[in-house]
């Protein structure tokens, strides 16, 4: 199959990254995100198996996908999950090939996964404080978390990003010591505004970044800077650019025009914006014997209905499904 098309959408924007959620499921039930007694996950059956990703995004990256993040839920509960990065690093076209994880078992894959050709790592972490991570995720984890973040660093994962959600009331009095902790560990730091992606996200404490962000630049005497794949955060770094800290607004300054991300289930739908509900199945032209050719047809379909932004100021109750289904 000759397929000279680029991946563009309906607004011309170019769709070079996307994120893959390898399981809707997770161990934590971080406030933000998840309801706690949630169990309405994708059934088994629907699961993509690693043949249908692989190759679902071989045909992607023959139309110019270049980067993957793996995630979910928690994508280290998908069994086997360095089996399948392995697959995914070597796919022609994929430059980069990344996790998010929420850290829990960080310490017992970081060897595989960086043998898979996992590159880079974002590891969320929303306080240095076990109690109030207790609180948080509803789970003792910060101990595991930290060994797990040093397992990675000894592994020699770079960069190794810390997500870190800025809420007001929950972690706002804590930003500073993150900062602290990061410069200390050689850490990237990366404040996420909490969004209004299911009830739990309407629910977080909305924090504005942009007061922070100029607090911290006189703080810590940071100046800006420009981060190579760093995204649509914008970014502080020291005068030595040995520390760097990401600010990602999507609320109070959102990067819509420049979004080159969709995101894929782990039934096979893709989602063309988290702050709207447009998708399109991709698992029934899998399973029902199309063509390569039919399936690129479908996703280049599904990529014109990208809308052109979020409406989360607009309709802040309008995505009822949850980050952890799409695949945050
Ligand atoms: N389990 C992995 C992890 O913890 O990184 C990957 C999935 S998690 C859904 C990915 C990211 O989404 C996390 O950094 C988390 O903080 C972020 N997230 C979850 N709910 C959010 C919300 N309502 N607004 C903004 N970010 C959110």
């Amino acid at each position: 199959m000759g397929m000279p098309i680029m991946l563009l959408d309906g607004f011309g924007r170019r769709i070079e990254y996307l994120r893959l959620s390898v399981t809707d499921r997770c161990d934590l039930r971080c406030s933000y995100c998840m309801p706690r007694r949630f169990n309405d996950y994708a059934e088994p059956q629907h699961w993509l198996s690693f043949d249908e990703v692989e190759r679902l995004l071989s045909l992607f990256a023959r139309l110019g996908l270049k980067r993957i993040r793996l995630t979910g839920g928690e994508p280290l509960l998908r069994r086997n999950l360095p089996d399948l990065a392995l697959r995914l690093s070597v796919l022609p076209g994929i430059e980069d090939l990344s996790l998010s994880t929420n850290g829990t078992r960080l310490k017992e894959f970081a060897p595989r996964l960086r043998r898979a050709g996992v590159a880079r790592l974002n590891v969320s972490l929303d306080s240095l404080d076990r109690d109030r991570v207790r609180a948080i995720c509803k789970r003792d984890v910060l101990p595991q978390i930290l060994e797990g973040l040093e397992a990675a660093r000894k592994e020699g994962f770079a960069p190794i990003k810390i997500n870190m959600m800025a809420m007001a009331g929950t972690t706002d009095d804590e930003i500073d010591a993150m900062v602290a902790y990061c410069i200390e560990r050689g850490f990237v730091l990366r404040l996420i505004e909490s969004m209004p992606v299911g009830e739990p996200g309407r629910n977080a404490g909305f924090l504005d970044l942009h007061p922070v962000q100029e607090r911290l630049r006189d703080r810590f005497g940071l100046v800006d800077g420009v981060v190579p794949g760093g995204g649509p955060a914008r970014y502080l770094v020291s005068p030595d650019c040995r520390f760097q800290i990401g600010f990602i607004a999507p609320i109070s300054r959102h990067f819509c025009a420049s979004c080159n991300r969709v995101r894929l289930g782990v039934d096979g739908t893709l989602y063309l914006c988290l702050g709207q509900n447009d998708s399109v199945d991709l698992r029934g032209p899998l399973r029902s014997g199309c063509t390569d050719a039919e399936i690129a047809e479908a996703l280049l379909a599904g990529l014109r209905l990208k809308p052109a932004r979020h409406e989360f100021q607009k309709r802040p109750h309008q995505v009822l499904r949850l980050m952890s289904s799409t695949g945050g």
